[in-house]
């Protein structure tokens, strides 16, 4: 979920320029998320990125030693390669560790802590390891529910399971791929 920005279209000063938002490329050229300036910049001062697109009109960032125009687009130098895409087909397999995380380990029938995942159109049926079969589900749940759907087992899912749509996961990856260890 990509959290509209205010700042976005906002002309930048010195006490938001940090929250203006950059689009950054893969070193393809490819789209790949959207962060905050302020990471840009570093991205930007450490050589891990470069300037595509300055914001216009130019609003310079100046530090001690350098200054630097306010990136509207930067390209990663290093191709960063995504375990998922950054829009996952909703019937590609997910494995379990996968619907675990993307789940929070919350059981989808009573959010209590969950460590197994249930096939919701089951195995014994042909229900298959996709992203919107697959959800977590604590044990207690998954032994009630069994092998029937969640309708024979009078059991109501708590929220839709989908395949993760994942900037959020990909401008953690990109961030912590490319931040030096402090
Ligand atoms: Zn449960």
């Amino acid at each position: 979920m990509v959290t509209p920005m205010p700042f976005r279209h906002a002309a930048p000063n010195s006490d938001n320029w940090i929250r203006t938002d950059v689009l950054v490329l893969n070193a393809s050229y490819e789209a790949l998320t959207e962060i905050d300036a302020e990471r840009a910049v570093v991205l930007l001062i450490t050589g891990a990125a470069e300037t595509v697109a300055a914001r216009e009109p130019h609003f310079p960032i100046r530090s001690k030693h350098l200054e630097i125009a306010l990136p509207e687009t930067i390209r990663l130098l290093r191709y960063v390669y995504l375990e998922h895409r950054v829009l996952v087909h909703d019937e590609s397999r997910a494995t379990l560790a996968a619907v675990l995380r993307r789940d929070d380990n919350r059981c989808g029938y009573c959010a209590g802590w969950a460590r197994t995942v249930d096939h919701i159109r089951p195995r014994s049926r042909g229900g298959p390891n996709t992203w919107a079969n697959l959800i977590a589900a604590c044990a207690p749940c998954n032994t009630r529910k069994a092998d029937r759907t969640p309708e024979e087992a009078g059991m109501r899912l708590l929220w839709e399971p989908k395949a993760p749509t994942d900037m959020a996961r990909a401008q953690r990856r990109v961030w912590k791929d490319l931040t030096p260890a402090p």
